[in-house]
């Protein structure tokens, strides 16, 4: 009998290590581990450097197929076996210091930027290995380290005491996609109005399919975090804010580029508040924001196109949908050619079949030539979608079939 035991157990831990059948409970707990690292380097050079890790609240991310994620992104981060080198986790995502490698700037002068992941917390030590890819799918720079769960240097993350309203419930942790919106330049006089704006932005993106036939998928967390000063930082006219994560315009000199660079700021703020996404709503009626792959969404909240461009950078930010808009004096940047992308609605025609071709019989599906910034060499899969123009409404059908891709992949 004991004979018996011992050869199921080891069959249970052949099974558990062949990573795509990775049991949750058997390596996780149910509480989060956050890395902080810098990233660093400029258009010829990356380097990634671990900073610090702390425990915060409950494990919002998927609990099932731990070992692949969905899409590539432009980088990864996965948990390994340290004995037998198995996969048990990975998330992709992607950065804002990718989007600067491959400015005018980075050809210059070497910079560093803050960057922090989630991973759920191991009951064992397990290595962590982070990983940027260029815009060739080639590994640009990557790092890998042990992590031991007992470690007392992981720091417990403490709570700020911000306010925090569940505006959207959707099931348990697990059964949901959860989003957490933070407040960035609004004032405690303004605490009504963030969670107000929270409100619209939830009634934003459920009015928008697909958005809106899985409302029960999601559920949304507003963190009122009070800034110092009304509004957010606009450098081209001088005017510097003390807000909450620090956002401001002009991001690599780009007017509409609302980001910012305090990554674990905006880590710290949200604290335990259980989370996948995020959303850094801004209180300006300036146009811009952004939207990066698994990494952040940042919107204004009171300009008239707020409803259109929240989805649009939604779409980003949760989708890892590519832009479908283009410039007719763009040179080749961010597609070369030689390189399939891994946003689910660009393509160059080297892997076509692995992304809508099987849709090309679909009403209005095509192959337009005109995307992802070129207007030469990408094409995109309808004249015009929610990823295209802020004029259009929906998504297409590519986009949207991309999207409830990605919500099964988090909620089954
Ligand atoms: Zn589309």
């Amino acid at each position: 009998m004991r004979k018996v035991l011992l050869s199921l157990a080891l069959l249970l831990s052949a099974f558990v290590l062949k990573g795509q059948d990775v049991v949750f409970e058997e390596v996780f707990t149910d509480s989060t581990l956050r890395l902080d690292y810098v990233l660093c380097g400029d258009a010829r050079h990356q380097a990634i450097y671990w900073r610090q890790s702390f425990e915060t609240g409950a494990w919002a991310g998927r609990r099932a197929h731990l070992a692949e994620p969905l899409l590539k992104g432009n980088g990864q981060i996965r948990v390994l076996d340290p004995e037998s080198g198995a996969c048990l986790y990975a998330h992709s995502f992607s950065t804002l210091f990718q989007e600067w490698t491959v400015t005018e700037e980075a050809t210059q002068v070497q910079k560093a930027f803050e960057s922090s992941f989630q991973v759920p917390y191991p009951k064992k030590p397990v290595d962590i290995e982070v990983s940027l890819t260029d815009t060739h799918g080639k590994v640009s720079g990557s790092l890998k380290h042990r992590v031991d769960p007992k470690d007392i240097l992981i720091r417990p993350l403490a709570d700020k005491g911000y306010e925090t309203r569940t505006l959207l419930e959707g099931g348990s942790l697990a059964q949901t996609v959860d989003i957490v919106v933070v407040a960035e330049g609004y004032t405690e006089a303004e605490k009504e109005k963030f969670f107000k704006d929270a409100g619209r932005a939830v009634d934003a993106l459920f009015s928008h399919e697909p958005f809106a036939s899985r409302k029960e998928s999601f559920s949304l967390r507003a963190v009122f975090s009070p800034s110092a000063q009304s509004g957010v930082s606009l450098p081209r006219k001088g005017e510097w804010r003390s807000t909450a994560t620090s956002s401001h315009f002009d991001t690599f000199y780009m007017d509409r580029y609302l980001t910012t660079s305090s990554v674990w700021e905006v880590y710290d703020i949200i604290g335990t508040v259980p989370f996948e996404q995020i959303i850094v709503l801004a209180n300006t009626d300036i146009y811009g924001g952004g939207g990066i792959y698994n990494s952040l969404t940042i919107m204004n909240s009171d300009h008239p196109t707020f409803v259109p461009v929240l989805v649009h950078e939604f779409g980003h930010a949760f989708g890892g949908l590519g832009d479908e808009y283009y410039y007719d004096d763009m040179y080749e940047t961010q597609y070369p050619a030689d390189t399939e992308p891994w946003e689910p609605n660009l393509t160059t025609l080297v892997n076509f079949q692995s992304k809508w071709a099987d849709l090309m019989d679909h009403e209005g599906v095509g192959l337009y030539e005109g995307g992802g910034y070129q207007s030469k060499g990408v094409f995109r899969p309808a004249p015009d979608c929610r990823m295209k123009t802020n004029q259009c409404k929906d998504f297409c059908p590519v986009c949207t079939r991309a999207v409830i891709r990605m919500i099964d992949f988090y909620t089954q």
